[in-house]
């Protein structure tokens, strides 16, 4: 651990490096590899003046030259991961690399707008006054979100060389997001996993509109593809670093087998739209609008799991979708 406690070497040329982040979880872990002559950096972190800094400061503390970064890789478009890959290309002259179903989102989120209506009726999310809604990507991120057009595109079981005899395994992980990829080290084992399997809580997995039908289900079989890697060490995006990753990924597919349980006996007694699951199977409060929206397309995500598994039933009509156990 460095002196001021925000980078940690973790193997000989492997840095991880806690980024600031200004919400919860409050803090974002990424990762220099040194690998030939040069480091590649496993995301980003969010593009504020505070993560800048830490990562100015990370650099300098290892005598890392920002030109020494000659690839940036990472795992998905989400704020905390691909938010300062733009400054951070202009600055290190970087190729950067990211799936295209991510590169799809980021390009995206510039236009992307908030809330829809249709979208919310079906699901029966009440609807309040605009100024209580989620307002659209770009309007609640601004400059702190600064992504890169990505100079290549990764695709499953693809190679990357790092050289130096290194190189990574791209894991497509789809489920937290469309295009979530894991990076497996090699020959060193050591597996970078962004969101996919955090240590401590589970990433939001949702259906939202256009977006893969059965997230869960990928979400899921991530998990199981994750279990036949080796790996020695894992590091996540959120949370400490921890061996082990077979017996977390069990973990995880255990904790969305009971929280799926939980949906189904509520849709037992009656025919429920996913917004009212959602009020049992979440503490949510419906004041907190965040929550709300993220706890209905998490619940419409499980449903959707137990429809496609044939132990629920879904009826639509003008009114609505509703579901029943069957
Ligand atoms: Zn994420």
């Amino acid at each position: 651990m460095s002196d001021d406690g925000k980078t940690r070497v973790l193997a000989d040329g492997v840095v991880q490096v806690f980024l600031p982040l200004p919400f919860k979880p409050t803090i974002i872990n990424v990762y220099l590899v040194r690998a030939g002559d040069g480091w590649t950096l496993i995301d980003t972190g969010m593009h504020t003046g505070d993560s800048r800094r830490t990562m100015d400061a990370a650099l300098a503390e290892h005598g890392i030259a920002p030109t020494d970064v000659t690839r940036i890789v990472c795992t998905h478009h989400h704020i905390d991961h691909y938010g300062t890959s733009g400054p951070y290309r202009d600055l290190t002259h970087a190729q950067v690399l990211l799936h295209p179903l991510e590169a799809e989102k980021a390009a995206g989120t510039a236009t992307a707008t908030g809330e829809s209506d249709a979208w919310n009726a079906r699901l029966g999310v009440p609807s309040v006054p605009p100024e209580k809604r989620m307002p659209s990507p770009s309007l609640a991120f601004g400059t702190v979100y600064s992504p890169a057009i990505p100079d290549a595109l990764l695709a499953d079981g693809d190679e990357i060389p790092l050289g130096g005899g290194k190189h990574f395994d791209v894991v497509w992980t789809p489920g937290h997001t469309p295009g979530h990829c894991c990076f497996l080290l090699q020959p060193d084992g050591i597996l970078f996993v962004g969101d996919h399997l955090l240590p401590k809580i589970t990433p939001h997995v949702g259906v939202y509109p256009g977006g893969p039908e059965n997230p869960l289900g990928d979400f899921l079989n991530s998990h199981e593809k994750i279990k036949r890697l080796d790996a020695r060490l894992v590091c996540p995006a959120h949370g400490g670093v921890y061996e082990d990753h077979r017996r977390r990924a069990s973990q995880l597919i255990d904790f969305h087998r009971v929280r799926k349980m939980t949906m189904l006996e509520a849709i037992r007694k009656r025919p429920l739209t996913p917004y009212e699951v959602a009020l049992e199977a979440f503490a949510i409060s419906p004041q907190n609008r965040f929550q709300v929206m993220a706890a209905t397309s998490e619940t419409l995500a499980h449903l959707e799991l137990l429809r496609l598994e044939g132990r629920a039933l879904k009826a639509e009509d003008d009114g609505g979708v509703r579901y029943r156990a069957r």
